[in-house]
Formats: structure tokens, C-alpha cells, sequence
């Protein structure tokens, strides 16, 4: 049985007591929950958001990190001072890092290497574009990017990574993808998994789906057979709409 899996990306927003704001009131309002929860707050306020949602059941997230131990890296970090700030998870492969940043599925993939090496959950991105999904190229798209971003994985290292279905054509766009278009998607990486590892593999990962995600579409898509959580960007901001997805889940 795959536990539900909402997590909130707040990407490059947020004031530091804004952050932390946010981050009390899900911990105060969520309570008790079968779902799995998670924050990703810039890296900045990691520190802030960790005291705000120690002891709670609101995960820790990282937005990104760098896939080198230690080093001459100016400006980066390492998956040792994620864990150090109380992570749990970092998100990679983000179709804003691919896109506007060039991360290739090669950088991808040395992250989730590095990620899983420290102990991290990595919450692995793909997604297609609106010219590729039109041209008939969004099964392709994906596969070529799990293919690329999982190279190297065992069988038990995959089964602990959470994939992130995301179409780049319905992140911050308000153009969610209809609950069946999801599915297909969600239905045809399962069915990869079981191709490139096996059927316990692909029984055992959580396929998030992202992009648009608010209170009241998420029931249908969370109801689809192969869709096991959400990554919401947007929604995740207030206290209530995040809250209101995570209602929507159980
Ligand atoms: C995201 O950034 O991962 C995302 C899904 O954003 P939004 O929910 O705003 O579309």
C-alpha cells in the first residue's frame, strides 16, 4: 500500500517570517493525518522552517542541492547539510531548474545518487512541454527523463525515490491536467518501473502528480488508481488551500 504524499514547493517566495508563519500554521491545523506531508522552503529559511515543524508530522524538504560532498562549490549545498538542517527530502529535477537553469538528467541523476547516499528522500521531476505533449511526445518525454535522471539505481534505492509527474504546460498556469490525462501518464512510468526494475519496484514508488494542483480538483486526481500524492506549488502558500489538498487526499 502506497501512503499519499503531499508536499508544498514554495520555491523563491516567502519573507523569513512569512516562512515561518506558514510553516506553524500547517503544524497547528494539520493534526493528525494518515497522509504524508512535507514543506520545501527556500534554502534560506530551512533552519527556520526545521524549528517551526520539529516534533510535528510536516516533513522538511530542500528545493535543490548540489550532488558534491564538500568542497570548493561556491554557492551551493550538499545533501550532509540538508540532513544537518533536519531534511528529510529534496526535490530534483524541478521542471524550473530544467528549464530556466539547464539542469540536465545527467545532473539530475548524480543529485539522486548523492541524495539517497546521505540518507535523503529525492522527489524526482519530469514532465513534458505543451509542444511536446502536442507533437505526441509526452511518453517519450518521460521516459527519457526518468531514464536518464534513475540511471545507476538498485532495485532497492528506487523504491525508496518519490517521481514527481509534473507537465510543464500546467505548473503555475492554472491549466491542471484532466484526471485521465494524469493517469495515463502515471500509469505508463508504473509500467516502466516494472520494465527497468520489477513489479515490486514499481508497486512500491509513490507517483506524485504536480502543476495546478488546488482544494477542489485535487479529490479526482487523487483518486486516480496511480496517483499517490501531489506536489503543489501555488496552493502550498496558504495555510488553507494546502490544507484544503491534504483534506481532499484522505
Ligand atoms: C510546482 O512548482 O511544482 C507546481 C506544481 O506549481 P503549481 O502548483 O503552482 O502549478
Amino acid at each position: 500500500m502506497r501512503r499519499t504524499f503531499i508536499a508544498g514547493n514554495w520555491k523563491m517566495t516567502q519573507t523569513r517570517s512569512e516562512a515561518v508563519a506558514l510553516a506553524q500554521g500547517i503544524v497547528q491545523q494539520l493534526g493528525d493525518t494518515s497522509i504524508e506531508v512535507a514543506v520545501a522552503p527556500p534554502s534560506v529559511y530551512l533552519d527556520a522552517v526545521s524549528q517551526a515543524t520539529k516534533g510535528s508530522n510536516v516533513g522538511l524538504s530542500a528545493q535543490n542541492m548540489y550532488h558534491e560532498a564538500n568542497g570548493a562549490f561556491t554557492g551551493e549545498i550538499s545533501a550532509s547539510m540538508l540532513l544537518d538542517l533536519g531534511c528529510k527530502y529534496v526535490i530534483l529535477g524541478h521542471s524550473e531548474r530544467r528549464h530556466i537553469l539547464g539542469e540536465t538528467d545527467t545532473d539530475v541523476n548524480r543529485k539522486v545518487h548523492a541524495a539517497i547516499a546521505a540518507g535523503l528522500v529525492p522527489i524526482v521531476c519530469v514532465g513534458e512541454t505543451l509542444d511536446e505533449r502536442e507533437a505526441g511526445q509526452t511518453q517519450s518525454v518521460v521516459q527519457q527523463q526518468c531514464d536518464g535522471s534513475l540511471a545507476g539505481l538498485t532495485n532497492e534505492q528506487m523504491s525508496g525515490v518519490v517521481i514527481a509527474y509534473e507537465p510543464v504546460w500546467a505548473i503555475g498556469t492554472g491549466k491542471v491536467a484532466t484526471p485521465e490525462q494524469a493517469e495515463e501518464v502515471h500509469a505508463d512510468l508504473r509500467k516502466l518501473l516494472e520494465t527497468r526494475y520489477n513489479s515490486d519496484v514499481a508497486a512500491a514508488v509513490r507517483i506524485q502528480y504536480g502543476g495546478s494542483v488546488k482544494p477542489d480538483n485535487a479529490g479526482d486526481l487523487l483518486g486516480q488508481p496511480n496517483i499517490d500524492g501531489a506536489l503543489v506549488g501555488g496552493a502550498s502558500l496558504k495555510v488553507d488551500s494546502f490544507l484544503g489538498i491534504i483534506a481532499a487526499a484522505k
